[in-house]
């Protein structure tokens, strides 16, 4: 942001140095990484792997250069609507723990992102931590997306989790979009079309026609609204494709 002249300030806060911030732990069911957890550090961290589709995301940020630097935190309140990590924790349902001199509070991811680059993080408060519900049972995960050249934003992404029960049939299904509008978006139509559905059975094109369907995609010198949503639908039943087939065999 400052390197193109996007933002100027007074004063830095530099949290390199707080240390408390960069855990990365198991609470029960949640996997909790600090604000200040490098996205290097996660891709192979070990208590991480409960989250796959975290891990599976951090390859596809930027450069390593990038990634050695940048913060789990960092990425998530920047809000960048292209980028993996908001696109992740929204559709993981991931909690933000945010504080500030007058407690902590924990805000859903659904209502976290608020605009292009802007969240619910007031000015006085710091995020502090993300919490990721771990899924378990027969499920599988992807990431996707398509971009320019390998390390740029993306054009279009999902990420998305699947769910199955003792049945085989779809339970639960989590499908969220990136750099197709001003946040993360949900697709929720989509998702409720797989729940009861099997593998097999599933409409994976129809679903993903579903979550594309009604959204205005940005247009900009590197793709048009009709590109983004014609790529972004293929990427959608690419990335569910994939994570049915390791559901079914996980
Ligand atoms: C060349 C380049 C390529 C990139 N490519 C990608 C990509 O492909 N995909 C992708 O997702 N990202 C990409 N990024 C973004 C990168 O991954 C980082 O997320 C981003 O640069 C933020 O870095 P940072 O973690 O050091 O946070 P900072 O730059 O320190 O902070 C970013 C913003 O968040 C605020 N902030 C940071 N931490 C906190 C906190 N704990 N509490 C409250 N506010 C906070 C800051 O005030 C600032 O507004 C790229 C960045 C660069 C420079």
């Amino acid at each position: 942001m400052l390197a193109l002249r996007l933002t100027r300030f007074e004063h830095l806060v530099d949290l390199n140095h707080v240390s408390e911030l960069s855990s990365v732990e198991r609470d029960n069911g949640t996997l909790v990484v600090g604000a200040m957890a490098r996205q290097c550090s996660i891709e192979r961290n070990e208590v991480a792997q409960a989250v796959p589709l975290l891990t599976r995301a951090i390859p596809l940020i930027g450069h390593f250069q990038i990634r050695n630097r940048g913060t789990v935190g960092g990425s998530i309140a920047h809000a960048d609507p292209a980028g993996e990590l908001p696109a992740i924790a929204l559709a993981l349902d991931a909690e933000m723990e945010i504080a500030s001199s007058g407690g902590t509070r924990r805000v859903e991811a659904r209502d976290f992102f608020a605009g292009t680059w802007t969240t619910t993080i007031e000015p006085d408060e710091l995020l502090v931590a993300i919490r990721f519900p771990v899924w378990s049972g027969r499920c599988g995960f992807a990431i996707d997306e398509v971009a320019r050249r390998m390390g740029d934003f993306a054009l279009t992404g999902v990420g998305c989790g699947v769910e199955l029960d003792d049945a085989g049939a779809v339970r639960r299904a989590a499908i969220s979009l990136l750099g197709m509008g001003p946040t993360p978006l949900r697709a929720d139509a989509a998702e409720a079309a797989l729940v009861g559905t099997t593998p097999v059975a599933a409409d994976l094109s129809a679903a993903a026609e579903l979550a594309v369907r009604d959204l205005d995609p940005p247009v900009d010198v590197h793709a048009s609204a009709a590109y983004r949503t014609s790529v972004g639908a293929h990427v959608v039943e690419r990335a569910l494709s994939s994570a049915l087939e390791e559901a079914r065999g996980g």
